[in-house]
């Protein structure tokens, strides 16, 4: 988030002896002439609307940064005095400066007793939501558990086999595809581009759309308020279409067969043309219990131990499936 500066506002203290509204930068009450209490509050006079100050000294003093009180006599003097207008004592000597940067209140506020609004109170969620979140992710997991991992053990003698092997021919031609601007593959032509929303930056940004927050006061320590926004930046860029040379699957060749002796199939390859991925499958049947399965593997070596007739162990899930074999002695 940025914080982005809309001006400044006067704010007021209420005397704590006789109630009278002061304005912020005034220090001893102007009704009883009783000093400004250290930890006085600044509160904002109308929330509804806002009265820019105009005074550029005003506004020179609010931004040179919080009040600082005398260490000697506790006189509230400027950020920018080197003595204490009161009693001349060296500020600098451990002069304590005033609570600044805090979200100012309305006298509303002040009045209903409302503790200051946290910051970002959008952002609270309700600590169930989470939690109930956690129950059903628990409860799915439980249940994938039960159904997939919950097996029975049946003995059961291999009944055929079967093999299936596939090629892939890839083909080198053109490709249209769409990509950000600075995404796109070397050597590709754009064809069209459009704007498009990309991200959302904390920091203003070239192409961006600026969003903001509801304004708000923020206390300088001065008895000046400072009107604020939180604004963050959704950044636009080229969203391009483009057209490449590339590698793409344009066939798949398969063999199989139902015998001990799996191969791959041959391929005619054209120039323009090379092999892709290469897959192999075999899937053994078994009778047992009066039942069959069929249990499908990558692996040649146990497809080529699983002879015909043979006795394995199969652990079969909750939905029939075969989810492992082992022969049996
Ligand atoms: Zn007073
Ligand atoms: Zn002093």
């Amino acid at each position: 988030m940025t914080r982005k500066s809309l001006g400044f506002i006067p704010l007021i203290w209420e005397c704590a002896f006789c109630s009278t509204q002061n304005p912020g930068p005034i220090k001893s009450c102007t009704g009883c002439g009783a000093p400004q209490p250290d930890d006085v509050e600044f509160l904002q006079v109308d929330q509804e609307r806002f009265d820019f100050i105009k005074d550029e000294a005003l506004i020179r003093m609010a931004k040179a940064g919080p009040n600082i009180h005398c260490p000697f006599c506790g006189t509230r003097n400027l950020a920018t005095d080197e003595l204490c207008k009161k009693c001349g004592g060296e500020i600098s000597m451990g002069g304590k400066a005033r609570q600044a940067g805090g979200r100012v209140r309305t006298q509303a506020e002040a009045q209903q007793r409302t503790p200051p609004p946290v910051e970002e109170p959008k952002k609270k969620k309700s600590p169930l939501i989470p939690i109930a979140i956690l129950l059903v992710i628990i409860a799915c997991m439980v249940g994938f558990f039960l159904i997939f991992f919950r097996t029975d053990d049946v003995s059961a003698s291999v009944t055929g086999v079967q093999w299936e092997r596939t090629i892939a021919v890839e083909a080198y031609t053109s490709i249209t595809d769409s990509d950000w601007r600075d995404e796109i593959p070397e050597g590709a032509s754009v064809r069209t581009c459009s704007m498009k929303y990309r991200y959302t930056s904390e920091e203003p940004q070239p192409n961006a759309t600026e969003v903001c927050g509801e304004p708000y006061v923020e206390d300088t320590g001065t008895g000046v308020g400072e009107v604020v926004q939180d604004c963050e930046y959704e950044v636009y860029d080229d969203y391009c279409e483009y057209t490449t040379m590339d590698w793409v699957v344009v066939e798949s060749i398969t063999s199989s067969g139902e015998d001990y002796s799996p191969d791959w199939p041959v391929l005619n390859l054209t120039s323009d043309q090379r092999e892709g991925d290469r897959q192999e499958q075999y899937r053994i049947s078994f009778s047992g219990n009066g039942e069959t399965y069929t249990y499908t593997t990558s692996s040649e070596q146990l497809f080529q131990s699983a002879n015909i007739g043979s006795k394995w162990n199969l652990s079969i899930n909750q939905l029939g499936g075969v989810q492992s074999i082992e022969p049996s002695n």
